[in-house]
């Protein structure tokens, strides 16, 4: 991943006064999100600016530990305040998605300030246009690694505070699938040992984020993958679905389905692996793939989705049955044409 000096200049002078800035991230926030959005505003403030972060929804209750992450505004529980934010600001930072449609019930709320300077920041495929600067960089495992090279080239690494190294390495450890996925470049580890360098625990963070489920999340596992977990398109193809009710029975807290979706992948003939999780108005679709398989393009063609070639999501408006029965079709439309 290589930064662009000239918008590294352009960012510079963006921030060459004291700004009122509002850090947006996306719907369902993720440990990339908030620990890339809170890190960032960090580095923003110690250059002397004012920083809201917004995110659309509630983060999952196993990053409530990170520290500053109470700071964040959630526009489902507090509009008001995250409105008033939004309204004032005279730039704003969209970190770790690539459309403001990402922003959900907040995308209306964000084009009420029509003044705002816009700037991406994020490694999703397929950027929107109309940002007045954008680091679109899908070659970097996260927008964490992202933001701690866009520090690097603007501030040096020197005013990463410890706080700011954990966010950080949330984000690295959660978008890499705990440094097993793809990207994992040598400047990567050359961060997370600056990060070590600030004092940050690995054990430490590892268990706060990935070993403070509840009972009734380890049994919800349990039955998704003995009970639910179907394999098609003769074993390569993996899909799992949760209802509501399904949910309820195991006491569902949002995140408590984190993860779900890579384990039917330890079979080694599987491919492709997605879940479909029950909303109030819809059906969640999250993809998983390995290799070659591209479920970034899968998402796209057919659950109106995106993301990344091996992690991407999307959205059905129909039953659970016919969006499994669209899925199955789907994926011998896929196939017919080579890409399985
Ligand atoms: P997850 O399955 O963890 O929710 O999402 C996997 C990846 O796909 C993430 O990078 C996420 O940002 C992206 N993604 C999830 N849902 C959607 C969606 O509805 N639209 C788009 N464009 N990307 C999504
Ligand atoms: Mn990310």
């Amino acid at each position: 991943m290589e930064l662009n000096k000239e918008h590294i200049e352009q960012l510079r002078t963006l921030l060459a006064e004291p700004q009122q800035i509002v850090i947006v991230s996306h719907t369902n926030p993720d440990g990339d999100a908030v620990g890339s959005s809170m890190a960032w505003a960090e580095a923003l403030r110690s250059m002397g600016h004012t920083v809201h972060c917004v995110v659309p929804n509630r983060y999952p209750y196993f990053l409530n530990w990170m520290p500053q992450i109470k700071d964040v505004l959630i526009f489902k529980d507090q509009p008001e305040a995250a409105k008033a934010a939004i309204d004032t600001a005279d730039l704003i930072f969209c970190l770790d998605f690539n459309d403001v449609s990402r922003l959900e019930i907040l995308t209306e709320t964000l084009a009420t300030n029509t003044t705002a300077r816009r700037v991406l920041i994020d490694h999703h495929l397929s950027p929107a246009e109309g940002f007045d600067l954008t680091f679109s960089h899908p070659d970097s495992s996260s927008t964490c690694f992202l933001v701690y090279s866009i520090i690097e080239a603007l501030l040096g690494v020197e005013v990463i505070t410890r706080p700011m190294a954990e966010q950080l390495y949330v984000g690295m450890m959660t978008d890499t699938g705990n440094f097993a996925f793809s990207f994992l470049t040598p400047e990567l580890f050359r961060a997370v040992a600056v990060l070590l360098e600030r004092g940050i625990v690995i054990p430490d963070i590892h268990n706060q984020v990935y070993n403070a489920y509840t009972a009734g999340r380890a049994r919800l596992f349990g039955y998704a993958i003995n009970r639910k977990m179907e394999l098609i398109h003769n074993g390569r193809v993996a899909y799992m679905s949760l209802k509501e009710n399904e949910m309820r029975r195991f006491g569902f807290q949002q995140g408590d389905s984190e993860g779900f979706v890579n384990y039917p992948l330890t079979i080694k003939k599987v491919k492709m692996s997605v879940m479909f999780l029950e909303h109030t108005n819809f059906i969640r679709v999250s993809l998983r793939s390995r290799g070659q398989v591209d479920v970034n393009l899968f998402a796209r063609r057919y659950f109106n989705g995106g993301g990344h070639k091996n992690a991407a999501g999307g959205k059905s408006f129909v039953s659970m049955e016919e969006t499994i029965e669209h899925y199955i079709r789907s994926v011998e439309e896929f196939a017919a044409e080579g890409y399985l």
